[in-house]
């Protein structure tokens, strides 16, 4: 898939940013894009190189060009973007949170498909994105002649930070009907940097007392309350590195990364992706999961007032998972990525 520069196309169209990223990212990125023409899409798409893909071509894995192009329309849809394990350049993924002030990660996961472990998930949890320990000032202490005897970690949580995540989690609990939200921390070690959290968050929710119910829970105990009954939770919103293992643990409750989509948002931009990596393992082999990309641009429809055209992804992948029976292979089918297009977009 070429990268056309800059220019977006269809009049009266939403203009917004592509990423197709590297690995898997080009295969998947065609078929949702596929997909979203078929379903009569409302996005002018502006094509840009990012990841290993920009370092290649342009030298910079992320272009000026690329960070232009999501300034200007404030909405992304970005395939997987490799990051080099050790040295090299920084993940560009956290690079665009910081650069856009992408505060909040949306993780909402359901149950696609029956008969796991698992019946009726729907989950939606909401992670702090750019504050507690993720912030990273690190430093090591030297004691006689080991120059790492101890490493020490600074977390940085903010009145203003929590606040503004649990805003937005309540906001969005109250907007879509849903029956609860809770508060996940670690208030009870950690006091001062997940206490503030906690007191913050519990503060918004008596704000929101009236419109729907709220409780709190420790990590720990929420990690297995997770595993043992996860029908009782409805929103979650939580800190960053709490929210980063969660995430992905409610993502293994209904059947693992390729079916996980993630919504990063903040004032100056909104980025939506999959959850999982580059797979390089099957790239170019055309077996992708599609799904987890084509959920993240159902989640960017929402974003853009077009719940109607979300819900008809939403229903279309629920007839070709369960009905049709045509899913790819790290769903137990033996689909390939194109045939998982063609099936969706007839039942669209
Ligand atoms: P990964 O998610 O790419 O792959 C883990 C396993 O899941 C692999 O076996 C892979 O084949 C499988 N898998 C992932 N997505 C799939 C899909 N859509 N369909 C079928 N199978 C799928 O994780 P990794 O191997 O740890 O990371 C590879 C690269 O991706 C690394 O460079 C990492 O930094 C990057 N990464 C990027 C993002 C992102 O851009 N948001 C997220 C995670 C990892």
């Amino acid at each position: 898939m070429a990268a056309s520069k800059g220019k977006t196309k269809g009049k009266g169209k939403i203009p917004a940013t592509l990423i197709p990223g590297d690995g898997i990212g080009p295969e998947i990125t065609e078929a949702v894009v596929q997909i979203l023409d078929a379903l009569g899409s409302p996005f002018a798409w502006d094509r840009q190189l990012g990841g290993m893909a920009a370092a290649k071509s342009e030298g910079d894995p992320a272009p000026k060009a690329l960070l232009d192009s999501i300034a200007r329309n404030k909405l992304a849809l970005k395939g997987p973007l490799t990051t080099p394990v050790g040295g090299g350049f920084r993940s560009i993924n956290v690079r665009l949170r910081e650069t856009f002030g992408l505060y909040a990660n949306m993780r909402p996961v359901r149950t696609l498909v029956p008969g796991g472990r698992y019946e009726d998930i729907d989950i939606v949890l909401f992670r702090e994105n750019l504050e507690g320990l993720y912030v990273a000032w690190e430093h090591y202490v030297a004691i006689d002649d080991d120059p790492r005897a101890v490493a020490v970690s600074s977390g940085i949580n903010t009145r203003a930070g929590s606040r503004r995540i649990a805003e937005h989690a309540f906001e969005w609990a109250v907007r879509h009907g849903r029956k609860k939200v809770t508060i996940v921390h670690k208030a009870n070690v950690l006091k001062a940097l997940t206490g503030l959290f906690l007191e913050t968050a519990r503060d918004v929710a008596s704000r929101y007392e009236k419109k729907i119910a709220f409780d709190d829970r420790i990590v720990d105990a929420c990690a297995m309350q997770l595993v043992l009954n996860p029908q009782q939770f409805d929103v979650i919103v939580t800190t960053n590195l709490f929210g980063d293992i969660l995430s992905d643990q409610l993502a293994g409750l209904v059947g693992g990364l390729g079916m996980a989509p993630g919504a990063n948002i903040g004032p100056d931009a909104a980025i939506f992706e999959a959850v999982h990596g580059s797979a390089p393992d099957i790239a170019g082999k055309g077996i992708a999961n599609p799904l987890a990309l084509l959920l993240a641009a159902g989640l960017m429809l929402e974003h853009v007032g077009k719940e109607d055209l979300s819900k008809r992804i939403n229903k279309a992948v629920d007839v070709v998972l369960n009905k049709d029976l045509v899913r790819t292979r790290d769903l137990g089918g033996k689909a390939t990525t194109a045939d998982f297009a063609r099936a969706m977009i007839k039942r669209l």
